[in-house]
């Protein structure tokens, strides 16, 4: 071996290889995470507009009395989830079948669904994450 050659460790252009590769990968890397995150928060919201319909299945089972009319306290038939709170406009009897007593809301931007009365034993669930109805976040 010659004097003074170090044949360990490596040399200025293997570090820059292993440097650019690892760019690529991240480069690659967070796109795909903030898909994968968009579309975990996309199901969920989606999942909670299902709930939401199902507690009003039970809404409306349960007591004979109740039905999409009886939804809203102030005589309304729709909620806007973005400008209003639950607690002011929906039936006590309704937000107590959700956990914590709450109504979810979406993971998106964490405001409150859009409800509406079709006819006494049907409602539409509406996300309003865009500002209008999210086509992404609709469930069915
Ligand atoms: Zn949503």
């Amino acid at each position: 071996m010659r004097k003074g050659l170090n044949k360990k460790g490596f040399s200025l252009v293997e570090l820059m290889i292993v440097v650019v590769i690892m760019g690529i990968l991240v480069a690659v890397a967070i796109p795909l995470y903030g898909a994968i995150t968009d579309n975990a928060r996309a199901n969920t919201c989606r999942n909670n507009q299902r709930d939401v319909r199902a507690v009003f299945a039970r809404y409306i089972l349960v007591n004979q009395a109740n039905s999409a009319y009886t939804l809203f306290t102030n005589g309304a038939s729709s909620f806007d989830g973005s400008s209003q709170n639950a607690e002011d406009v929906l039936d006590p009897e309704f937000l107590s079948y959700f956990s914590e007593n709450t109504l979810p809301t979406c993971p998106e931007e964490d405001h409150y669904y859009k409800i509406t009365a079709v006819s006494p034993t049907e409602i539409k669930v509406e996300c309003m994450a865009s500002g209008s109805v999210d086509d992404e976040h609709s469930a069915e």
